[in-house]
């Protein structure tokens, strides 16, 4: 069967579906193409799931420190099945919101394989995509007068250390545990690492991290990460850092053992599990794209700033195409794209300005450049740094570790970056963005009225750090 659309897009994870309903609301007849489920990495293996089990992790430790804020409370403990079910709810409710949108914005959904075929009798051009449908009916073939590629990424592993599903795991197979292990290593302090770190442990996990890099999530600001290393170290958790691990030590039977290279030599490490967490690469095999013109760098596909490809009709956004592999960046370059296509004259992503957080307790969100970044740009840099310490609302959580910190230009007074740890700093950082987009100056955040008591409070008092006037410091 053969079937004529304005767009086709290759993906339904959070890329590929927020740019269909933004197409299907331009008026283009549209549809999309998945193989696994609506919602991709994001909804079911990523954002989502995650957090979820960070939220039980979290609410398991603060119970069993409730004495701490007066409660009192019997022997507290968890039911493993139930915090999955719970997540499993949680993917399911917003798994039948995402269809519903489809279903409004009248978006046909092909449940199955597609694949980019080259010039044939059903269009002079490449982008023609034929579905291998996961239900074994025929396939089917789609004709679009645009395509965009989302295909997304999947974990990646070290050359030699062969995911099992039972002794060596990615986020993946993590995800699915029945029962959580009594400890594991993790490989990787990145992103995804550390938020497993703290999960894990939260729950009363052995936690080993060995990382590459000199210091854990080393993308983020020095201080940002000192302050993670000794938070996560105040937990409990063992951190192994300019470490390398060696895949070809590794050795499966009880447990795991596998050694690296750290400063004084070999070092062997134990546990039940290992959690493999290096990174994501892209989905670009098995596409098509050797139909096509479409330049793939570094394992990524090459784009302009409005997502075009080589092929000038179809697009590829999200995590296929690398830099930030972000849901909210995926998203925003789905909707640019798909309104470039509507022949409309988007605004280009700046992804200086895009906020990227860390959901471990504590929380990490940043903005920006870090200071170093800055001070190697040749900027004058001057900081404001205020602690959760000195917050009321802090105090009152029980959750006082952290700081925010804005640096700024000593000469323009631009703020060119903001880096937060602690409580809740993920809904916080939005503030930051916003004032950044705007050119807005440490004084004019300071001159916004912070409420009392509030979280926010850290940041107004931060922006006043850097001319030296925090009131509380
Ligand atoms: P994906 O979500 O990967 O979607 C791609 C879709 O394409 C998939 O559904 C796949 O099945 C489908 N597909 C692939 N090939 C084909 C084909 N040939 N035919 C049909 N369908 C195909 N980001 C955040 O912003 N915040 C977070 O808190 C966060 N946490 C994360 C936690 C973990 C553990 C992981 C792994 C990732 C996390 N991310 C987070 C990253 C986020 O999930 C991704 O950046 C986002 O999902 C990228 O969206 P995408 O649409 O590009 O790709």
């Amino acid at each position: 069967m053969s079937q004529e659309y304005d767009l086709v897009i290759l993906g339904g994870g959070t890329g590929g579906y927020v740019a269909a309903i933004r197409a299907s609301q331009l008026g283009l007849k549209t549809a999309i193409v998945e193989k696994g489920k609506l919602g991709g990495t994001c909804l079911h293996k990523g954002c989502i799931p995650s957090k979820a089990l960070l939220r039980s992790a979290e609410v398991y430790a603060t119970a069993k420190h409730s004495e701490d804020f007066g409660v009192i409370t019997s022997e507290v403990s968890y039911n493993f099945g139930k915090v999955q079910d719970r997540k499993n709810k949680i993917i399911d409710t917003l798994h039948k919101g995402v269809q519903h949108l489809m279903k409004q914005g009248k978006i046909d959904v092909y449940e199955g394989l597609g694949r980019i075929l080259g010039p044939s009798i059903f269009s002079p051009m490449p982008g023609t995509i034929s579905v291998e449908m996961n239900n074994g009916e025929e396939n089917e073939m789609l004709i679009p007068k645009n395509v965009v590629v989302a295909t997304g990424s999947r974990p990646r592993t070290l050359p030699g250390l062969d995911i099992d599903g039972e002794f060596v795991l990615t986020s993946d197979e993590a995800l699915e545990l029945e029962t959580l292990p009594a400890s594991i290593i993790i490989v990787g302090g990145g992103v995804i690492g550390i938020e497993w770190a703290s999960m894990l442990s939260d729950f009363g996990v052995e936690v080993t991290v060995i990382e590459y890099a000199d210091r854990i999530i080393p993308t983020e600001d020095h201080e940002i990460s000192r302050e993670m290393q000794r938070l996560m170290k105040k937990k409990g958790i063992k951190l192994v850092t300019g470490a390398k691990v060696l895949p070809e030590t590794l050795v499966k039977g009880e447990g795991v053992t596998i050694s690296a290279e750290v400063k004084a030599g070999l070092k062997e490490f134990k546990a039940e599990k290992l959690l493999v967490s290096v990174g994501r690469q892209a989905n670009v095999g098995g596409i098509g794209l050797e139909n096509t013109e479409i330049q793939v760098e570094k394992g990524f596909i090459v784009t302009n700033k409005f997502y075009q490809t080589k092929e000038s009709h179809i697009y590829a956004i999200g995590d296929v195409i690398g830099g930030l592999q972000l849901a909210h960046v995926a998203s925003h370059e789905g909707i640019i794209a798909v309104e470039h296509i509507a022949g409309k004259d988007p605004s280009v992503l700046d992804y200086n300005l895009v906020s990227r957080c860390i959901y471990s307790n504590p929380e990490v969100s940043s903005v920006g450049i870090t200071e170093e970044q800055a001070s190697d740009k040749g900027h004058k840099v001057k900081v404001g740094k205020f602690s959760f310490r000195a917050i009321g609302k802090a105090l009152v959580f029980g959750e006082s570790d952290g700081f925010v910190k804005i640096v700024a230009d000593e000469e323009t007074n631009d703020i060119l970056g903001v880096h937060m740890i602690g409580p809740h700093v993920t809904d916080m950082i939005t503030e930051a963005g916003l004032a950044m987009v705007l050119d807005a100056t440490p004084w004019e955040i300071a001159h916004t009225i912070h409420p009392h008591p509030t979280l926010s409070e850290a940041i107004g008092e931060a922006a006043l750090a850097v001319d030296g006037r925090a009131i509380h410091s």
